[in-house]
Formats: C-alpha cells, structure tokens, sequence
C-alpha cells in the first residue's frame, strides 16, 4: 500500500504562524499546512495542552499519523533541519522536505489515504548534525508546560517554553549518554546520601543505589514546566507516588520553575545544577539528600546537582550537547 505513494517534494520556508501552502504531486495540486508551535499569539488553551503541545524528548522530531489522511510532522527544537526525508517503515520515500522551520508543525495529506488498520510507522532521515544528536536521545520523558500562575510562580509564555525545549533536549541528551552513566554516576568522589526519610519514602538504606538511581531518573515519566517569577531560582514540587507501574518511590508529576537560563556559558553550570536539584526534588528526594542538597549546603560540591552540572559543562565545552551555543 505504502509503495503506491508518489515521491513528493515539499519545499517549506521558514514557518510563521499557520498558513496554508501548496505543491504539486503528478501535476495535481495539493496543500498541507505549516504551523508555529510556540507563536508569541498562541492561546493559552493550546499552550498549555499536553495533547497540543506536549511531547517526548526521545521524540523532539517526530512524523506521526493522526488519521488515515494525514501525517503530522513536528520539530519542538529550535534547530533547522535541512533536507529531510519522510520514509514508510518499509522504508518507501514519501516526502523530501526541503527544510524544516525551528518549533514548527507540518500537516501534510496522505494521497492516497492509508488503510486505518494497518499501523504505520513512519521514519525521519536527514544528515544534519543536530538533528542526529536530538535522534541520540533516548530518554523518554514527557515534557508540557503549566498553566500555575500566582506567588513565586510567573505565566509560561511561548518564549519561555521555547527555552524550556531547548535547555531539555541538553538535558535528556546528558542522561542518554553514556559520559553521564559511566564517569559521573560512579564516580565516588560525588557522594549520592539519602539521609533521611524522603517525601517518596525511600530511606530505609541511607546510601543510594547508583543503577536504580540512574533508572530512576532516565524513566521518570515527565516534567511539567512552569516559570518562577520571584524570591527563588527554581522550584520542584513533588506531587505523589500513584502509578504501580513503577517500582520504589517514584513522582508522577512535577512543577519545575526556572529564573536563570544560563544554560549556554562555558563557565558556569549553574542554571543546570538548578535543573538537577529540583529533578531531585521532583523525583521526592529532600534537601537531607545530597541528590536534592542545596549549594549553600554542598560547599564542596559533592552532591548530585554538581555532578550533572559538571557533566554537563564538560559535555558543552566539547560541544557535544545538541545545542552547545545559546539558539536564542
Ligand atoms: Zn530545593
């Protein structure tokens, strides 16, 4: 079925806001959308909706059929990808997309319609550099954005989720490599302390298991982000442990605010060291822990908010993160 689709090119300028376009397939003209993701005119409604702009960050560039007739495409990073090809998984070309815009969405037609019964899994290909880093994430974590406003928390507006996409597709890029895995999870001189009992209940043996550790937070099922407008850098809460599916003490849901997006300076790791401690927070750890320890408390910086942010540093020195320089 897939092998009767004609080869289409789709040549795709830069997007901004939602237009229709057109081409031509075999001298018959067709049309697909493109969208903005995060237009500074988004409503709040969409915004903030998981189903509309939620996603995975081992999925950041996805292709996805949303009914027989049609395939979505979309690219939650703030990367141009050049020349992009659309394969079945039988590996048929169904589309060459000549470019595809930061943050943006395609709506393409299926022409013909595919058989709603058959599950179709399709295949993004492109030889861009970025785009095979964001391909080399395996993390898995749902990432959308909170709508909470009010106190120390501030409106996520679409420029802040824009950064917020950037700073974790580094940040799951990190987890899914294995310099993070091998050199710094077991690396003794990072002390990993859970001293006492933590809001997930988890304390009955005070030094933490470095392997389910690491499984924990590579399978944490997602972060909510919000945006902290005052009287703190971050803020992780944690909310309950309500799915068996997991095994131990493991948080469902988090609220995690941001004040200070350096996540681009040589020098400095603190903007990630924030991102770790409140990730300890919202996986239930406490300030007794030294997976969540404060900075003023962790002097010698010892604790896990200092060996992410070490890796971290040293991962964009060497410019191995997707995103080393700032794309904003
Ligand atoms: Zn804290």
């Amino acid at each position: 079925m897939v092998k009767q689709f004609v080869l289409i090119f789709v040549l795709v300028a830069v997007a901004c806001g939602q237009s229709p376009d057109s081409g031509v397939i075999d001298s018959m003209p067709f049309r697909f959308e493109r969208e903005s993701l995060f237009a500074d005119s988004l409503a709040d409604s969409i915004l903030y909706s998981q189903k509309e702009r939620g996603f995975f960050t081992n999925r950041m560039i996805v292709a996805e059929r949303i009914d027989s007739a049609t395939v979505l495409i979309s690219n939650f990073t703030p990367a141009q990808i050049p020349a992009v090809t659309l394969l079945s998984s039988d590996t048929t070309v169904l589309f060459l997309i000549d470019s595809l815009a930061p943050f943006s969405r395609l709506k393409i037609p299926l022409e013909p319609p595919l058989d709603s019964l058959v599950p179709e899994q399709f295949v993004l290909v492109s030889d861009d550099s970025t785009f095979r880093k964001i391909n080399e994430i395996t993390v898995p974590w749902f990432v959308w954005f909170s709508s909470h406003f009010g106190g120390k928390w501030g409106k996520v507006t679409p420029e802040i989720a824009k950064k917020h996409c950037a700073l974790m597709a580094n940040f799951a890029w990190l987890v899914s490599d294995s310099t993070f895995r091998r050199e710094y999870l077991f690396d003794s001189t990072y002390v990993l302390l859970n001293n006492r009992t933590n809001k997930a209940g988890d304390s009955v043996n005070p030094v933490i298991d470095r392997n389910l550790l690491f499984q924990r937070l590579a399978t944490h099922r997602a972060f909510q982000f919000g945006v902290i407008q005052s009287g703190v850098a971050g803020l992780g809460v944690w909310k309950s442990v309500d799915d068996p599916g997991f095994v131990g003490a493991f948080q469902q849901h988090s609220l995690l605010g941001l004040k200070y997006f350096t996540f681009y300076e040589q020098n400095s790791s603190y903007a990630m060291r924030i991102l770790a401690h409140e990730t300890g927070h919202i996986m239930g750890f406490t300030h007794a822990s030294t997976i969540a320890i404060d900075d003023r408390d962790d002097p010698d910086r010892t604790g896990f908010p200092s060996m992410v942010g070490n890796c971290y540093l040293r991962l964009l020195n060497e410019r191995k993160l997707p995103f080393p320089d700032d794309p904003f």
